[in-house]
């Protein structure tokens, strides 16, 4: 354990949670303030003793519990500064990442500070998943569409003591709930998504216009169900530009809990949705601050409720992105480390002989020995292979260009940058790395290249990743570091050849029956025991290359040379 060294003061965007200490290695914080310091790559010669590989994720139990726990702080103060009579609630979006282990961790930190938290759930799926992790305790917002299972299955559970609340999403629900209401008694709390009216946010998927919601709550009190109403909601987006839109929202939602408060007595809860972005891009905007972010909203609040003179309601947020996406670390390293591939060679053919091979009358050893190679003395020469797949890893890279820092995990350095081309390991021309403005070269800044980790990866990539090329999901490794001086790692293996070939209906084991009747019939023999040894160990194994674990830094250094020299 080495004391806090930040030697990475201009990238604040990290802090406090990761930096590089003066051997230059990139390490995670923690403890009491974050003094204490690890770095990345003794953890993950942890996990390889455990028997993960990489690529591997490093998932970090107290950077998530941290940032929900400042969350609740910054809204905690500006409550207090705005003298706001409502309290802060966080409704966790278990789409951003529903790892169980995720959950726990922001569970069990609510419980150790005594903080109220809720779940809020898109399909029935999330809902038997968050039932399935929680006490009743905790408050469950269920949003999405919504047929008669997901209201009988939330009914169920709020008859069983959980407080379950089925936000209306379409008009069409009340249907449903009618129906219900005419079998059981309801149970689940009620709530409205609102949509917003302004034309910037025009073509929204979800929410029920303004009529909508007057007719909703007026079918509702012939039901005799106004009274089940509880919270307003409204999700506006994700990554929000700037918090503009969330104010003339929030304008919005206090006139229409004033206007409903009169048929709706026990509306007592405004849900803002998530949006908070994460500064990805390391602008240093102050729109990423979970200070400011509460304080815009809480300012908002409190001006438009009292110029009604309404009461304070709870106020919940669904920032689902600012919680996670800092915890996870995706550790990747390069393929293809000899020298001479990496130096770019300028080759010109002389054109009549191309002429000729191309005419059959000279062959390809007398077209390559007649031709000049040049080297480029150009940085802009290296080609790197990563081991792992963007469409497995970084989906979102991939599909909507969202950008990702990368950090050298060892030999970073402030004057030096590497500039690359990175591709992954899929059969996919797409699967390439680009730099946050879409250029093919990402600078990277360190003397030598090693293992490179991508930064803030715990949102919504597990979940949108794809099986491309029936390449499955690399280690995962849940890191805690909240014991003093303790870190205790759990590695979960790659997902292996046989679940990801029996998840596309083959059957692996049938096809060493197949080997082994072949074998038969052709050589007249049966396959040695090496033979079967290769199979089932190939079985077990992962779609990910199985690199040596010496250190590419030799060559490429060697390359470095090579290139000044020439
Ligand atoms: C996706 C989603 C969220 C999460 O948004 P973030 O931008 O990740 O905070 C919250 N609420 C709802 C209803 C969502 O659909």
């Amino acid at each position: 354990m080495e004391n806090n060294v930040f030697s990475f003061n201009a990238r604040n965007t990290f802090q406090p949670y990761f930096s590089y200490d003066h051997d230059q290695q990139l390490c995670v914080h923690y403890g009491q303030s974050f003094t204490q310091s690890m770095p990345l790559a003794k953890i993950v010669d942890e996990v390889a003793k455990q028997g993960g590989n990489k690529p591997c994720v490093l998932n970090f139990k107290h950077i998530t519990q941290d940032r929900m726990l400042c969350l609740y702080q910054s809204f905690a103060k500006a409550i207090e500064d705005y003298r706001y009579q409502g309290a802060y609630q966080l409704a966790y979006p278990i789409k951003v990442n529903p790892n169980a282990s995720v959950m726990r961790a922001l569970k069990e930190c609510a419980d150790r500070h005594d903080l109220v938290f809720n779940f809020e759930v898109g399909s029935k799926s999330e809902l038997l998943s968050v039932l399935s992790l929680t006490a009743p305790r905790n408050r469950i917002i269920c949003n999405g569409f919504k047929d008669k299972a997901f209201y009988q299955l939330a009914n169920l559970a709020a008859k069983l003591g959980f407080e379950v609340i089925m936000v209306l999403e379409h008009i069409d629900e009340l249907q449903v709930i009618k129906e219900l209401s005419q079998e059981a008694e309801i149970y689940v709390g009620l709530g409205f998504r609102t949509k917003p009216f302004h034309d910037d946010l025009h073509s929204v998927k979800f929410g029920l216009s303004l009529r909508d919601i007057y007719d909703a709550s007026g079918a509702l009190k012939d039901l005799a169900l106004a009274d089940r109403v509880v919270l307003l909601h409204g999700h506006i987006g994700s990554q929000l530009k700037s918090l503009h839109q969330v104010e003339r929202h929030i304008n919005m939602m206090v006139c229409l809990y004033g206007n409903l408060l009169n048929d709706c007595p026990n509306l007592t809860m405004i849900d803002l949705g998530g949006g908070l972005g994460i500064d990805y891009e390391e602008t240093e905007n102050p729109r990423f601050q979970l200070s400011y972010y509460a304080e815009t909203i809480i300012k908002s609040f409190s001006y438009h409720l009292d110029l009604l003179k309404l009461p304070h309601p709870v106020i919940m947020t669904e920032s689902g992105r600012a919680v996670t996406a800092m915890s996870s670390v995706l550790i990747v390293s390069p393929l293809y480390q000899t020298a001479e591939r990496n130096i770019t060679v300028q080759t010109s053919y002389d054109e009549s002989l191309q002429a000729c091979w191309l005419n059959g009358e000279i062959n390809l050893a007398d077209l390559v020995e007649s031709t000049s190679v040049s080297y480029l003395d150009d940085q802009k020469s290296y080609k790197l292979w990563l081991n792992f797949s963007l469409f497995q890893s970084l989906p979102d890279h991939w599909g909507i260009g969202q950008h990702f820092p990368l950090l050298p995990v060892t030999h970073y350095s402030e004057e030096k940058t590497i500039d690359c081309q990175l591709f992954d390991i899929s059969c996919d021309a797409d699967g390439v790395f680009k730099d946050k403005t879409g250029d093919d070269y990402v600078r990277i800044p360190c003397t030598e290249i090693n293992d490179l980790a991508f930064m803030f990866v715990g949102a919504y990539q597990d979940m949108l990743s794809s099986k491309h090329n029936i390449i499955g999901r690399t280690t995962a490794v849940e890191i805690d570091l909240s014991t003093e001086d303790d870190c205790v790692i759990s590695v979960e293996q790659a997902e292996d050849y046989h679940a990801l070939l029996c998840h596309y209906g083959h059957n692996p084991l049938q096809l060493m029956s197949q080997f082994q009747r072949l074998a038969e019939f052709h050589l007249d023999e049966s396959l040695t025991a090496d033979e079967q040894g290769l199979f089932y160990a190939m079985l077990s194994g992962n779609p990910y290359l199985q690199i040596e674990s010496t250190p590419c830094s030799q060559s490429l250094l060697l390359n470095r040379r090579a290139i000044k020299l020439l």
